[in-house]
């Protein structure tokens, strides 16, 4: 492989059983993602989209195929490693936010260091840095009701960097949002992407997906369209 790639996947399968019915949600995918790479990711409901985000989130576990991030061949890791790398190497940026309500900006944020070991001085440094990429800091004592939408995905984004991690993946970020609130995800997007980020996006959204310099098009759990620029 080479030193530019971060994940691979080779003829990834993943099945579901339904009674007496198996759903193939992923269907003898391929997929390579180069690092700081943006992909948006597009297909018709139900074409294996979040099924895709799930594994490359080490959140679910091909039913066959080989997978290698960061060099390392990820295929058979036990659960423990799994949920290691996910938590170190990889945000989550969804569409409904998921930000606890009863928490503050500041402690939405700090819920992925719940089981580190830095001190409390340092999560809430680290805490705070990534509200100000995300230009969130003025808001770090509100509550997420207190926020509009687009604030919110921007605490989220920001939840989503606090391990600093290699891959985020957004599924639908935008699909809550309104046409001025989505530019403005986009854009920090973009600023992240400067950073050294690398992005996979779900998206229904044609405008959205423009931003993107790589966009996939899934259809029956494989991938049918791969277009750059
Ligand atoms: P998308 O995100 O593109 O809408 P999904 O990845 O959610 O698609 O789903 C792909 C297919 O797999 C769909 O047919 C869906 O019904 C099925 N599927 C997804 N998750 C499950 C599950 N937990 N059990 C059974 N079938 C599932
Ligand atoms: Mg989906």
């Amino acid at each position: 492989m080479s030193s530019s790639e971060i994940f691979s996947l080779k003829d990834i399968r993943r099945t579901y059983k339904v009674g007496s019915e198996l759903v193939h949600a992923m269907d003898g995918l391929d997929l390579t993602i180069e690092d700081r790479e943006f992909i948006a990711v597009i297909g018709t409901s139900g074409s294996g989209k979040s099924t895709l985000m799930h594994t490359l989130g080490f959140m679910d576990s091909p039913t066959s195929g080989r997978m290698v991030f960061e060099g390392r061949d990820v295929s058979s890791i036990s659960r423990g490693q799994r949920a290691l790398l996910r938590a170190s190497r990889i945000g989550f940026v969804f569409q409904a936010f998921n930000l606890l309500p009863r928490l503050t900006v500041l402690d939405n944020v700090l819920l992925p260091l719940t089981y580190s070991r830095k001190k409390v001085a340092d999560k809430r440094g680290a805490g705070m840095a990534v509200l100000e990429r995300v230009g969130m800091e003025h808001r770090s004592r509100h509550t997420p009701n207190q926020l509009s939408g687009g604030e919110r995905q921007r605490v989220a984004i920001a939840r989503s960097l606090i391990n600093e991690p290699r891959l985020i993946l957004a599924d639908e970020p935008t699909g809550n949002l309104d046409t001025k609130n989505r530019g403005r995800i986009m854009d920090l997007f973009s600023s992240l992407l400067d950073e050294g980020i690398t992005l996979a996006m779900v998206t229904h959204d044609n405008e959205v997906a423009q931003y993107a310099q790589r966009r996939i098009r899934m259809q029956d759990g494989k991938i049918i369209e791969d277009e750059r620029g």
